[in-house]
C-alpha cells in the first residue's frame, strides 16, 4: 500500500429485530428510509470528502445494522459515488465488502450487488444450532447460511467470509466442533471469530441477571478459541489476526481481509453513515480521529440538505460524537499495539522504515514486561504476540496506553 490507499467504511444502522447480545448502533424500524438515508450518506460524502483529497480508495465496507437490507439500487448509487469521487489505485482491483445476514438474501440480490461491483460477502453466520440461534434472537436459521453460501458462489462470489460466535451460554465444546465442522463443509475463504460478551443494557444481560441464560464461562471461551484455532490451522487456514483467519493453501492469493487490516495498519479512513468513524493524517504527522452520532434520525436530520458551508473538523462540530487529536508519541504508541494484534507482529526495520522510531526504544519497559508475562515473544527481529498473549489480547493493547 501506499501513503495515499485509504479506505472508505459505509455504516448501514438498521436491522430486522435486534440480537440479545447486541449493542451496536442499530435501530429497528418496520419501514427503512432507504432513500432518506442514501441522500443523507451522499450529503455527508460530499463534505467530508475534501478531507480525503487525492486518497484513493482500496477498500469499501458495507457494515451495519445489517447493510444487505439496503436496496440495491441505493447501494449500487453509493458505491457509484465513493468510487468517482476516489478512484482505486491504477492496476489494483477494490475490495468491496458487503456484510449480509442469512434468510434475507435472494439470488436477484446476489446478482445485483456483483453488478453493483461488491466482490465480498461478509456473512453473519454466528452458530450452525438452531438452539443458539434462537437463544440469541438471530432471524436465521442454519440452513439459511448454507442456501445463501450455496446462493452466492452461484452469482460468481469467489471471497466469502463468515463470522463465527463462540463462547455462548452453555454452549459446549463438542457443539462448537459440529459448528466448524459445519463451516467448514461450505469452504469459506475466511473466518471472523468473535467471542460473546454480555454488554450492559443488552437483553442478554438482563436474561443473565434475572437467571433465564447463564453467563459465558471464560474457561470454556479459551477452550473455544483453542480448538477453532487448532481445527482451522489443519483445515489450511492462515490465523493471521487475533480473530481472524485466510485459508491460505498453495496457489490462494492472499484472502487477507483488505479493510481490516488498514485499521491494524495504522491506515485512514473515512467512516460515512450513522455512528461510522474516520481516522485521517495530518502533514505534521499528527492524526485526528473523529465519529458521527449514534442516531439514526439526527443523522438523517443532518445530512438531508447539502452543506451550504465547508464541512470544518473540531469539537465543537455538533454532528461528532468523538472528535480526537492524536499527538505522535500516542500514535507511533497506538500503532505498535495495533500491529501487534497481526500474528506476524512487528519487525523493528519496517516499523523504524514506516514510523522513524524503534520500538525497543519507544516502549522499552513495556516490551520488557509484557516478555516477562509471556504475553509476547521478542528475538533480535522483532516482535509478536504469544500464543498465551493471543488470549489475552486486551490486556496487552492496555499495557500501551
Ligand atoms: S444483525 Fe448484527 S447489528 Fe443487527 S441486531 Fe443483530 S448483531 Fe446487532
Amino acid at each position: 500500500m501506499t501513503s495515499t490507499d485509504f479506505g472508505v467504511y459505509v455504516h448501514f444502522p438498521y436491522c430486522r429485530q435486534r440480537c440479545s447480545y447486541c449493542d451496536f448502533a442499530v435501530a429497528v424500524h418496520p419501514q427503512i428510509p432507504h432513500e432518506d438515508y442514501l441522500r443523507a450518506l451522499l450529503h455527508e460524502l460530499d463534505a467530508k470528502a475534501s478531507l480525503f483529497a487525492g486518497r484513493r480508495a482500496v477498500s469499501v465496507y458495507f457494515g451495519g445494522g445489517t447493510p444487505s437490507l439496503w436496496q440495491p439500487e441505493c447501494l449500487d448509487i453509493a458505491l457509484s459515488r465513493i468510487a468517482a469521487v476516489f478512484p482505486s489505485p491504477g492496476g489494483v482491483s477494490r475490495e468491496v465488502t458487503l456484510e449480509c445476514d442469512p434468510g434475507e438474501v435472494s439470488s436477484a440480490q446476489l446478482a445485483a450487488w456483483r453488478r453493483a461491483g461488491v466482490t465480498r460477502l461478509s456473512i453473519g453466520a454466528q452458530s450452525f444450532s438452531q438452539d443458539k440461534l434462537i437463544a440469541l434472537r438471530r432471524q436465521h436459521q442454519p440452513q439459511h447460511i448454507v442456501e445463501l453460501v450455496e446462493q452466492a458462489r452461484q452469482a460468481g462470489f469467489a471471497r466469502v467470509s463468515l463470522d463465527l460466535l463462540v463462547g455462548m451460554p452453555q454452549q459446549t465444546l463438542a457443539e462448537l466442533s459440529d459448528d466448524l465442522d459445519k463451516l467448514l463443509a461450505l469452504h469459506p475463504e475466511h473466518v471472523s471469530l468473535y467471542q460473546l460478551t454480555v454488554e450492559p443494557h443488552t437483553l442478554l444481560s438482563v436474561q443473565i441477571r434475572r437467571g433465564e441464560q447463564r453467563p459465558p464461562c471464560p474457561e470454556l471461551q479459551a477452550d473455544a478459541y483453542d480448538l477453532v484455532r487448532a481445527t482451522l490451522a489443519d483445515a489450511g487456514f492462515r490465523h493471521y489476526e487475533i480473530s481472524n483467519f485466510a485459508r491460505a493453501r498453495p496457489g490462494d492469493p492472499d484472502l487477507r481481509a483488505v479493510h481490516n487490516r488498514l485499521y491494524w495498519t495504522q491506515g485512514e479512513y473515512l467512516g460515512l453513515g450513522v455512528s461510522a468513524h474516520s481516522f485521517r493524517r495530518l502533514p505534521d504527522a499528527t492524526a485526528e480521529r473523529f465519529a458521527n452520532q449514534r442516531g439514526p434520525s439526527s443523522y438523517l436530520r443532518t445530512w438531508q440538505k447539502p452543506s451550504s458551508q465547508p464541512f470544518l473538523l473540531s469539537e465543537q462540530e455538533p454532528s461528532l460524537s468523538l472528535y480526537e487529536l492524536r499527538d505522535r508519541e500516542s500514535l507511533w504508541k497506538e500503532a505498535l499495539w495495533l500491529a501487534l494484534r497481526e500474528l506476524d507482529g512487528v519487525r523493528y526495520d519496517q516499523f523504524v522504515a514506516l514510523h522513524g522510531r524503534d520500538p525497543r526504544v519507544l516502549c522499552a519497559d513495556t516490551l520488557s514486561s509484557l516478555v516477562a508475562r509471556g504475553l509476547i515473544e521478542a528475538d533480535s527481529d522483532g516482535v509478536r504476540l504469544s500464543t498465551q498473549g493471543v488470549l489475552f489480547a486486551d490486556e496487552v493493547g492496555a499495557a500501551f496506553l
